[in-house]
């Protein structure tokens, strides 16, 4: 059937109109919580800044982007900084993330740590579990240490470079011992991307949980850290571009799936969105992960300066 223009327009005010049922259903019931955690780094990860530009525009200008956004709508985000750039960074690299971190903290922002440990030695490795119990220790420690020295907080919060969470016995005494209590590196529905070996294919699409001290799937009460896994409304496609986990508020059927998962429930919810600054950031044009950040942050009503982050999270102790 060949679609006529009249058809096309009818077509189009019927996609209008059920977003805007949609979005009326959501402004008077009862809103998840949102938290923006964005993952702060390069578009080169596995040399170190080939490409003086790409650091720039990708980490730095970036971050400030998404931050001043979250800002402007009265929102806090949590930011994941990829330490391993200021430890392998020249003196300028250094100044620049030094003044980023001091930025966020002074903007009531939430900073975590994120590590791509290829950067140390050129490896193709992004995998941190990939590195023995002392070494991934190590990296850890040394991360909270600058970010504690740069910024005088303490982090508590931690995820893993390329969600490379897989093998869960040698990194949770890691974080444990450095103090981190939050893990967000749980991507349920992936397995085994950017060269990364974890298998997150079966995991439910849990808001958050208390995983056992050696098997991430498996929960247990008496676990120390807790894990917020991100926010997945479409099941992930390997490989496939990162958008179907970014809650775009333009497509109903993300909508009607996400109103699913928030009424099937009986507590309050929250949803873990995720963004890079390397993909937010786009030169002489609006990105599309920049607009699917602010539509999802325009869309979410009545926080007007309350502070979401992974510490304040109502009902963190569950
Ligand atoms: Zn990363």
């Amino acid at each position: 059937m060949k679609l006529t223009s009249k058809m096309i327009i009818v077509l189009k005010l019927f996609k209008i109109s059920f977003i805007g049922i949609l979005k009326h259903i959501f402004r008077y019931g009862e809103f998840p919580d949102l938290m923006v955690s964005v993952d702060c780094e390069s578009r080169f990860i596995q040399k170190i800044h080939l490409n003086k530009d790409s650091f720039q525009e990708a980490f730095i200008d970036g971050t400030y982007r998404i931050a001043h956004a979250l800002e402007k709508r009265n929102f806090n985000g949590v930011f994941f900084i990829n330490i391993t750039e200021y430890i392998t960074g020249s003196e300028p690299v250094k100044n620049k993330i030094e003044q980023l971190l001091k930025y966020l903290i002074d903007n009531n922002h939430q900073i975590g740590v994120h590590i791509h440990p290829s950067l140390y030695d050129g490896n193709l490795s992004p995998d941190i579990c990939t590195y023995n119990s002392e070494q991934i220790f190590s990296m850890i420690k040394e991360s909270c240490q600058i970010i504690e020295k740069l910024t005088k907080t303490t982090p508590t919060i931690f995820r893993s470079g390329g969600y490379c969470a897989g093998r869960w016995d040698l990194l949770y005494p890691a974080l444990v011992k450095c103090g981190i209590t939050t893990d967000s590196s749980v991507f349920p529905g992936a397995s085994n991307l950017h060269l990364g070996r974890f298998d997150y294919t079966s995991f439910p699409y849990s808001w958050r949980y208390r995983p056992n001290k050696t098997d991430l799937r498996k929960t247990d009460s008496s676990g120390e850290v807790l894990e917020l896994p991100i926010s997945v409304a479409v099941k992930a496609k390997n490989n496939a571009e990162a958008s179907f986990f970014r809650f775009d508020f333009n497509r109903p059927v993300w909508l009607l799936k996400l109103m699913a998962m928030y009424y099937r429930s009986h507590s309050k919810k929250h949803i873990n969105s995720i963004y890079h600054s390397k993909e937010v950031f786009q030169e002489n044009a609006e990105s599309k992960g920049f607009r699917q950040l602010t539509s999802l942050l325009d869309w979410f009503p009545g926080h007007n300066g309350s502070v979401i982050t992974y510490d304040n999270l109502p009902h963190f102790s569950q």
